[in-house]
């Protein structure tokens, strides 16, 4: 095992950390309508992880981010700051969270659009999601983190999208971003680190309708595509388990 050992009590609250955390992201969307800003979803989300008895790790001094939740929209991929901007009908949004409860922190995303997506935005939305679930399907107990990788990739490139390449999935639980560091969105079956029974990752494709470069933008959080075109981020907390994988962050 590379990342930090994990007690039962430990990995149970993970569990029910990440239930907590796939309700807020689940409620979320009923929220996300034509005219309300990115600091209303992200007060809504605030109170919500209060409610619950948990702690928005963002705003804590491990990561010292202006907001509850991340909110990202169009060509924006990640880490941008909830703003007074107003969501608009055809806004493709990503949302990514991370709670910490009992004292152990879980870490998910998605994307959507606002409306009605175009078929662009579909085909961008259900590969990215698509890809997630090709990398945690390719877990089945101890597993190299280039499987996780090309399994991923494999779906993106069918797809035709970008593959963003400099932002990785990674350990999480008793931090955010811990052991193993880098779980890359492309890679080679066999190669890599080979996750053990008990390792608690993120796994976190991020895809464009357009080119693979990206840019971090003057506010110095978020990072955005280069050419502007639309992103979308799936992203779920795995427990690796014998033969297979625990999703935490799902109901
Ligand atoms: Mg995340």
């Amino acid at each position: 095992m590379i990342g930090p050992h994990k007690t039962p009590a430990e990995v149970q609250a993970m569990r029910d950390g990440g239930k907590i955390l796939a309700t807020i992201l689940r409620d979320l969307r009923e929220q996300v309508k034509p005219g309300v800003t990115e600091k209303e979803l992200d007060d809504w989300v605030g109170a919500e992880i209060a409610r619950h008895g948990a702690i928005a790790t963002y705003k804590t001094d491990e990561v010292k981010f202006p907001g509850n939740i991340c909110i990202s929209v169009n060509e924006q991929i990640v880490h941008s700051i909830p703003t007074d901007y107003a969501l608009q009908e055809g806004d493709l949004v990503s949302f990514d969270l991370v709670i910490e409860y009992n004292g152990m922190k879980t870490d998910s995303a998605f994307s959507m659009v606002v409306g009605t997506p175009t078929s662009a935005q579909k085909h961008l939305l259900q590969a990215t999601e698509r890809s997630l679930y090709a990398g945690i399907d390719a877990i089945k107990g101890p597993t190299r983190v280039g499987d996780i990788g090309a399994a991923i990739e494999a779906v993106l490139r069918g797809a035709k999208l970008g593959i963003i390449r400099e932002l990785v999935g990674h350990g999480v639980g008793h931090e955010m971003h811990q052991e193993p560091y880098d779980i890359a969105n492309y890679g080679r079956k066999g190669t890599g680190l080979l996750l053990g029974v008990g390792e608690t990752i993120a796994i976190e494709p991020m895809a464009t309708l357009g080119k693979e470069k990206i840019v971090t933008e003057k506010d110095g959080w978020t990072i955005s595509t280069k050419d502007g075109s639309l992103a979308a981020h799936f992203e779920h907390t795995i427990l690796i388990t014998e033969d297979g994988v625990e999703i935490l962050t799902m109901l």
